[in-house]
């Protein structure tokens, strides 16, 4: 007991190293996707997600898309699957572990097992320069899930139907004619776009704090595969207060998509091949 007491200290005070360090992979070539950006694009859809509602919308590889904060402060809740095969979505758990718990220009969104490849690159942030924030807060964030009926239920006792999951899960349906029931199952964690969020200090607990965002910021993306994309606007708002209710201001979220017509394989670009893992797995057969 004494010894442990005695090298309580050293053993705390040992330094962390990096769980995944990235360096061995290219940073996204932000000049390449500008000059992509730059040139020979037109708008293909605008959209608008009306409050405490979800929608989907289709980018082809080599697009791009841009979600714009409109009338007031809101959070948006984000999902991505690739366009030919649902059960390849986005990974929100390995995407906060090879880039951090928030994500911002030059960052991926990697795509689930066993295909962990690049979905989307992050090609501008106006909320770049918020950093992190005094309470340990910054935005945009990989650790949230999304807000949903199950975990209002669990603790409220109530049900609440317009939650993010519930939102996006009836988006999906709508959109690939699915029923409810196959739809929710591929509805998942999520990017928290314009979302403010940290954990506290003393209790290591996941906060929120009011969104930093104000109507004319945006985030744009580049389209790396062919994507159906799910964005929810929260009936959180900009989650100041509460969610899984409809107690908070909320205001809609703009959507516009661009498609590219220069060969950008010829500029330089290519589309991220699906992991090469063999998938043996060490088995025998
Ligand atoms: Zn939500």
């Amino acid at each position: 007991m004494t010894r442990l007491h005695e090298d309580r200290e050293s053993r705390r005070n040992i330094e962390p190293v990096i769980c995944y360090p990235v360096q061995s992979q290219p940073k996204a070539d932000l000049d390449l996707y500008k000059k992509i950006r730059g040139a020979n694009i037109s708008k293909v859809q605008e959209l608008r997600v009306p409050p405490r509602d979800a929608r989907c919308f289709y980018v082809p590889k080599g697009g791009f898309f841009r979600i714009i904060s409109v009338e007031g402060p809101q959070v948006g809740d984000l999902n991505l699957w690739s366009a030919h095969n649902l059960s390849e979505r986005f990974y929100s758990g390995k995407t906060r572990a090879l880039h951090g718990s928030h994500i911002t220009s030059g960052h991926r969104m990697w795509s689930s097992f066993p295909y962990l490849r690049p979905m989307a690159t992050i090609i501008e942030d106006t909320l770049g320069w918020y950093g992190i924030d005094p309470f340990g807060g910054s935005v945009h964030d990989v650790i949230g899930t999304r807000c949903d009926p199950y975990t209002k239920k669990l603790l409220s006792g109530e049900q609440y139907h317009y939650c993010c999951h519930s939102n996006l899960t009836r988006a999906l349906a709508q959109f690939c004619e699915i029923r409810l029931e196959e739809a929710e199952r591929h509805v998942h964690d999520v990017l928290n776009v314009f979302m403010c969020t940290g954990f506290t200090r003393d209790t290591g607990q996941y906060f929120m704090k009011a969104s930093p965002v104000r109507p004319g910021d945006y985030l744009e993306f580049f389209s790396e595969i062919d994507l159906i994309v799910g964005l929810s606007a929260c009936p959180g708002g900009d989650c100041s207060t509460e969610h899984s209710s409809d107690a908070a201001a909320c205001f809609p979220l703009q959507v516009q998509v661009f498609e590219s017509s220069q060969d950008l394989v010829e500029m330089g670009w290519h589309e991220p091949i699906p992991n090469a893992y063999d998938q043996s797995h060490g088995g025998l057969c």
